[in-house]
């Protein structure tokens, strides 16, 4: 069964049509990453397979259930955003475990994954400082630290390294490509970096104005460009 399934998924803003109508299948464990000009409707898409973003048609399934109407906290999705959007007055430690405080998880649940986030994420020394004595790369990880103790199924990741500098930028995707390779979800990830799209993707969806204009494996789109938009993005060296 696809663990994500989005069928003819709309918005729209007033009057303002965004996103059509996406139609899209991604698999259990697959890593998705999604690629389109600026304003071409990535994160309208990220926000509503999240529940931030009420959908205007269409539907959104999850496991084979659908979840237009769910809330956001029960979806099982986590969204890392490329703003970190860290508590700033709480310690590491706190922006680990407020979401789960606050859902009233058990103590020693919150301790166990706070830990085991901290560990993959290599943050067990943070723990205690506050976001504004973390250096950008280490903000970043606490965020998806914060993903990961949420526990949930998917994971959304809106240009999560757009502010990052270029060599942390090349660590922080090898780092969240072994994360994926060990914590095995299913993973969608918004970026404008070709290498990143290459590198990290299993499958590439290129949009255009709310519209797919081609979907499929990295290598496929690489040398099978459907038209030059696609190529611009994916197909040839910029
Ligand atoms: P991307 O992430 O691909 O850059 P967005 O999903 O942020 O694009 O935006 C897609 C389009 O939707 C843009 O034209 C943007 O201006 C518009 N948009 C996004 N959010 C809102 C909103 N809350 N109200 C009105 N228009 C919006
Ligand atoms: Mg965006």
């Amino acid at each position: 069964m696809s663990s994500l399934v989005l069928k003819d998924l709309k918005k729209s803003f007033g009057a303002v049509t965004v996103i059509p109508g996406v139609d899209l299948e991604i698999q259990d464990g697959e890593f998705v990453v999604f690629v389109g000009p600026s304003g071409c409707g990535k994160s309208t898409l990220l926000r509503m397979i999240a529940g931030l973003e009420e959908a205007s048609g269409g539907d959104i399934r999850i496991a084979g259930r659908s979840v237009v109407r769910t809330a956001a906290a029960d979806r099982g999705v986590a969204m890392v955003f490329q703003s970190y959007a860290l508590y700033p007055h709480m310690s590491v430690r706190k922006n680990l475990s407020f979401g789960l405080e606050n859902i009233g998880m058990p103590k020693a649940e919150i301790a166990s994954r706070v830990g085991r986030a901290a560990e993959l994420l290599q943050i067990d020394q943070l723990l205690e400082r506050q976001p504004r004595q973390l250096s950008g790369g280490q903000r970043q990880r606490v965020a998806i630290g914060r993903a990961i103790c949420r526990d949930p199924e998917i994971f959304l990741f809106d240009e999560p390294l757009s502010n990052l500098d270029a060599e942390l930028r090349v660590l922080m995707r090898v780092e969240i490509t072994k994360l994926h390779e060990r914590l095995g979800n299913t993973m969608i990830y918004v970026t404008h970096d070709q290498i990143e799209a290459m590198t990290m993707a299993d499958k590439i969806v290129v949009l255009r104005k709310g519209v797919i204009e081609q979907a499929g494996p990295p290598l496929d789109l690489y040398n099978r460009p459907r038209n030059t938009f696609v190529a611009g993005f994916i197909g040839s060296p910029r």
